[in-house]
């Protein structure tokens, strides 16, 4: 029996700010959104995969993972929608983004906020084949481990190297992993609630991944070749890394990557 590829849309990967090519990180798969800055929904229509979205993980509710969510709702008012997406967030969450519509949407605030059914998950969370982990960042955060079928996917999110991440993240199909600062300022990363690539792929030889993706590469301040070097850093300690473009689609069968 074959069973179907999971694809995963590495949408936007960059850290912090956008580029002329890139903006922080917007991934789907099957439905699910792992975090939507301000740039995602459109990128999400483009690539004919809006449609078909009906959950939304954000890690943190920092403008550079979360904008996206007020430009969704506006869209999907605009368009006079009838959907209704579940809205995944750190625990206390919920009151921000209430006062986030309050501010942009004026009147219709409730309407937009109605587009959301928001559920707050905090460490330890498990539903459906999501589950949560508390990560470590300078504001509330977690990552998610999602399951499906037989392959699951871990997204950090924001995060110094983590213990709890480890356990959590252990034997994941994917890693997708934070990957902000360059190597040689791991103290720096972790003092931020950030890693390097050698921090992450640590992370992911301790968990025992089976492939690992760094994300959030801060293209803004170094440029875009800053993946090679981030890349060839990582394979030291990680043997399977991908570092990837904009628009990237992994495609995953069975328990393996390919
Ligand atoms: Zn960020
Ligand atoms: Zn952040």
């Amino acid at each position: 029996m074959t069973q179907s590829k999971i694809k995963i849309y590495f949408l936007g990967t960059s850290g912090s700010t956008f580029t002329g090519r890139d903006f922080p990180p917007c991934i789907y798969v099957e439905g699910f959104l792992f975090d939507c800055p301000a740039q995602c929904p459109q990128k999400l229509a483009e690539r004919g995969l809006l449609g078909s979205l009906h959950t939304v993980l954000l890690t943190h509710l920092h403008m550079d993972h979360s904008l996206g969510i007020y430009d969704l709702a506006w869209h999907l008012g605009t368009v006079m929608s009838e959907r209704r997406l579940r809205l995944y967030l750190p625990a206390d969450g919920r009151e921000t983004v209430s006062q986030g519509f309050k501010v942009l949407g004026g009147a219709l605030s409730g309407k937009l906020l109605g587009f959301f059914e928001i559920i707050e998950v905090g460490d330890g969370f498990v539903d459906n084949g999501i589950k949560a982990v508390a990560t470590q960042h300078s504001v509330p955060a977690v990552g998610y481990r999602l399951d499906i079928g037989d392959v699951s996917i871990c997204y950090t999110g924001d995060t110094a190297p983590s213990e709890k991440v480890i356990e959590a993240f252990s034997g994941c199909s994917v890693l997708i992993h934070d990957s902000t600062y360059p190597p040689g300022y791991e103290e720096l990363a972790v003092r931020d609630g950030h890693s390097t690539p050698r921090q992450a792929a640590e992370v992911a030889r301790l968990a025992k991944a089976q492939l690992l993706v760094l994300v959030h590469l801060p293209y803004a301040r170094l440029g875009d070749r800053v993946g090679e070097e981030f890349l060839r850093t990582a394979k030291e300690i990680f043997p399977k890394v991908v570092v990837p473009e904009p628009g990237y689609v992994l495609e995953l069968g069975g328990a393996s990557w390919r």
